[in-house]
């Protein structure tokens, strides 16, 4: 990979580090790790530093540079998964927006939201339950509500994300 200028990074804190690991379900390696905090409309976690340049970012760009380091001008953080709150560090990459497009279509469509939605969410979950879900995720912690749904916490943070039961007006704001 071409080391060009990099761009402006977040310095994480020890501090930092420990509330941001603290909002991810660190699950089996090949699994997606759910963030269990808040997330931007489009469907990416979303977590703000509190020390030295307060910011919010993107949780999966931060789990890139800690993973892979900062990344290079012209370069974003992409998953190999489509699940775009996912926090596993092998699913997430530094890479190009045409990397990107040229992946996707590689991969056609991924497992993984797909496994998130058929395996846990239809099944036990209905619109009520999922408005429920999505109403008190800002007070309730994503692993209470997992409890209370009998659903699994990546479930949960699929739901929050928008990842699955979209809501037909939260799909074109993301768009
Ligand atoms: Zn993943």
């Amino acid at each position: 990979m071409p080391m060009l200028v990099a761009q402006s990074e977040p310095t994480l804190t020890d501090e930092d580090l420990r509330r941001f690991w603290s909002h991810v379900d660190r699950r089996g390696a090949n699994e997606c790790w759910p963030w269990l905090g808040a997330c931007w409309k489009n469907g990416y976690g979303k977590f703000g530093t509190r020390t030295g340049k307060k910011k919010t970012w993107r949780v999966h760009k931060l789990v890139c540079i800690q993973t892979h380091g900062p990344l290079p001008k012209n370069y974003g953080a992409l998953h190999t998964c489509d699940f775009r709150a996912c926090c596993n560090p092998d699913h997430v990459y530094p890479g190009t927006q045409a990397r990107n497009m040229r992946d996707m279509v590689e991969r056609g469509r991924s497992p993984h939201t797909q496994q998130v939605g058929e395996q846990n969410g239809r099944a036990k979950l209905t619109w009520p339950r999922v408005r429920d879900i999505r109403a008190r995720a800002g007070s309730v912690t994503q692993q209470d509500l997992a409890a209370q749904h009998g659903v699994s916490t990546q479930t949960i943070s699929a739901i929050v994300c928008n990842a699955i039961w979209k809501e037909p007006a939260a799909e074109a704001v993301a768009r």
